[in-house]
């Protein structure tokens, strides 16, 4: 991969930024497809209330992943070019939606979200005080992944303590 200019900014090599760039790309790529899926095929009880919460955060995702785009290129690197590479560059892969249960749904997402943040963390670690650019973006898409992982858990909660007081009814 052409790289120009200078390979290192401050230390880092930008070829292990971009690397690393790309595979936070085919993570919020699939994350992206996760959220579209699990907002159609959900079922169970509150589920309006989650499919709200499903679309937000595909729509973020999506954005993320052109974030992400944009600085790759920046950097003289090329974002995946094929939907193939997503699955073998992934960091946190992909959970298809098994029993289209909302709990479940939900508890797969908040998983992926902890993943995202884990990414992100080790993203901004790496390039503090040194690729400044890269560091705003990651920070950036690290305080969504954190908001997501809070609504996801906040609304999980909510329902699992109605079904509770149902059940205890
Ligand atoms: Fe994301
Ligand atoms: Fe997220
Ligand atoms: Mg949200």
């Amino acid at each position: 991969m052409a790289v120009r200019g200078n390979s290192i900014i401050k230390g880092i090599e930008i070829e292990e930024v971009i690397k690393l760039l790309n595979k936070a790309y085919a993570d919020e790529w699939l994350a992206y497809y996760q959220y579209y899926i699990e907002s159609k095929v959900i079922k169970g009880i509150m589920k309006d209330a989650a499919i709200t919460e499903l679309d937000q955060h595909a729509t973020d995702e999506l954005r993320h992943a052109d974030m992400i785009s944009g600085r790759i290129l920046q950097l003289g690197g090329i974002p995946l070019l094929n939907p193939k590479d997503w699955f073998t560059h992934t960091n946190c892969g992909y959970e298809a939606p098994s029993n289209f249960d909302v709990v479940g749904i939900l508890e797969d997402a908040i998983k992926g979200e902890q993943c995202a943040i884990s990414t992100y963390s080790d993203l901004a670690e790496l390039t503090k005080d040194k690729d400044i650019v890269t560091y705003d973006i990651v920070s950036q898409i690290l305080a969504d992944e954190v908001e997501h992982e809070e609504d996801l858990q906040a609304l999980h909660d909510d329902i699992t303590e109605f079904v509770e007081s149902i059940k205890n009814r």
